[in-house]
């Protein structure tokens, strides 16, 4: 691998070690058997949860691993180098459902859901998205009505992650109609009566992992499940997206690492007109330019994560680093099957599931129109 040039204590080196090599030795061998049946890898999701990277940075009091956002960003990074599919599930467990239960939840919340989601016995989901409201999040029409103790949640969510084999979900309602964004957040347990999964996605990447509709009929939901107060629900999804999009960041920087190691493999093998691929300065060009770009992008990256770490307001680092290494990543993967040529066509090799995986990247969790936005914003205010 090209490696970075990105300076790593001992630790982090360590993590980036181990997330390596299971990525390498579990993951690699079993990536294209779940990304043509498009079945959960559950058993490699146990696996993770003993490493503890279910509940990466969560506290240790709560059965999370107690690490830092940077070493968040390298495991996830190096998971998606072999599988972005199980990447993006271990991104959103860990910073879609899991982290907004950290951040907003009430105590008695955390220590009821936190361990079951950290150790990896349960798995989250986080529903924002609905059918006509996508990037406008606010738009949502899925309802919750207070009734005694009760709220009567009515509505469905669109492409949510763990859909169908998650257990735990945090999901967004309108709690008063009246008002512009008066939006709640709920915790919400598979198994609720009215509480059932709708279509599963057949998609053209991330395969694997697992995108459902959720649907609400009258699910009578208990008032302690509000997180946090009412009201405060988007507010709050706001402060997630900004912490994901470093993992989507982290998660293209290392697709596109995956996309380039396979390309000078490649070239270095590959024979035209008599010599390597990797001799022609036209292939040593692309390759130049990936690795600057994707150098480029996880500097980005590490630095919002660092910024996290701090306590820093990450709301602009995380848009830049999210858009800039997910299109770096859509360039890398486009270059990588061109360098492979007709084999990059084909399943035999990587960078054909990179070439449809990276897609996700420009789109999820705000897509690039969504992060100029936000920057925009950022820079005009
Ligand atoms: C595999 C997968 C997993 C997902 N997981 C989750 C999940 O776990 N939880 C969840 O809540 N959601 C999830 N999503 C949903 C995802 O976040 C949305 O798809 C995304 O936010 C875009 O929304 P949309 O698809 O409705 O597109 P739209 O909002 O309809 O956008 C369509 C196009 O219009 C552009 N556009 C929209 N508004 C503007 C504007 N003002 N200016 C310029 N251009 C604009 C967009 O950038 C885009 O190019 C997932 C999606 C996928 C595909």
């Amino acid at each position: 691998m090209a490696e970075t040039a990105a300076a790593l204590n001992e630790q982090s080196a360590m993590i980036r070690q181990t997330a390596r090599e299971f990525a390498e030795k579990e993951i690699k061998p079993i990536v294209m058997e779940y990304d043509e049946s498009q079945e959960f890898p559950k058993e490699l999701f146990s696996k993770l949860g003993g490493l503890g990277f279910l509940g990466i940075t969560f506290p240790e009091e709560y059965g999370g691993a107690g690490l830092s956002p940077l070493e968040s960003a390298i495991i996830i990074e190096e998971l998606a180098r072999v599988d972005p599919s199980t990447a993006l599930g271990v991104a959103a467990h860990n910073g879609l459902c899991t982290n907004h239960i950290f951040l907003f939840a009430g105590e008695v919340q955390k220590k009821k859901y936190l361990p079951d989601l950290c150790s990896g016995k349960k798995l989250g989901g986080w529903g924002l998205t609905e059918v006509f409201s996508g990037s406008d999040a606010g738009g949502m029409r899925t309802v919750a009505v207070k009734e005694g103790n009760k709220w009567i949640l009515n509505g469905s969510k669109n492409f949510i992650t763990h859909g169908s084999v998650g257990e735990t979900f945090v999901v967004l309602a309108v709690t008063d109609k009246t008002k512009q964004g008066a939006i709640s957040a709920f915790l919400l347990e598979k198994g609720m009566p009215g509480f059932s999964v709708g279509k599963k996605e057949n998609k053209l990447g991330m395969r694997s992992s697992d995108t459902c509709q959720l649907i609400f009929d009258n699910v009578r939901v208990p008032a302690e499940n509000l997180i946090g107060s009412e009201g405060e629900g988007f507010k709050q999804a706001l402060q997630i997206l900004d912490g994901g999009r470093i993992s989507i960041g982290a998660l293209s920087v290392g697709l596109a690492q995956g996309a380039l190691d396979a390309s000078i493999k490649y070239a270095k093998e590959r024979h035209q007109f008599g010599k390597t691929l990797s001799e022609f300065q036209g292939i040593q060009f692309k390759l130049a330019d990936m690795a600057m770009e994707i150098e480029a992008a996880r500097l980005l990256v590490y630095n919002a994560a660092e910024m996290k770490m701090r306590g820093e307001n990450i709301t602009l680092a995380a848009a830049q680093a999210k858009l800039f290494a997910s299109e770096t990543a859509v360039r890398a993967a486009n270059e990588a099957v061109q360098i492979h040529g007709g084999y990059g066509f084909i399943k035999e090799f990587p960078v054909e599931k990179f070439y449809r995986d990276v897609k996700l990247l420009t789109i999820g969790e705000g897509t690039s129109e969504v992060q100029r936005m936000v920057i925009a914003r950022n820079l005009l205010k």
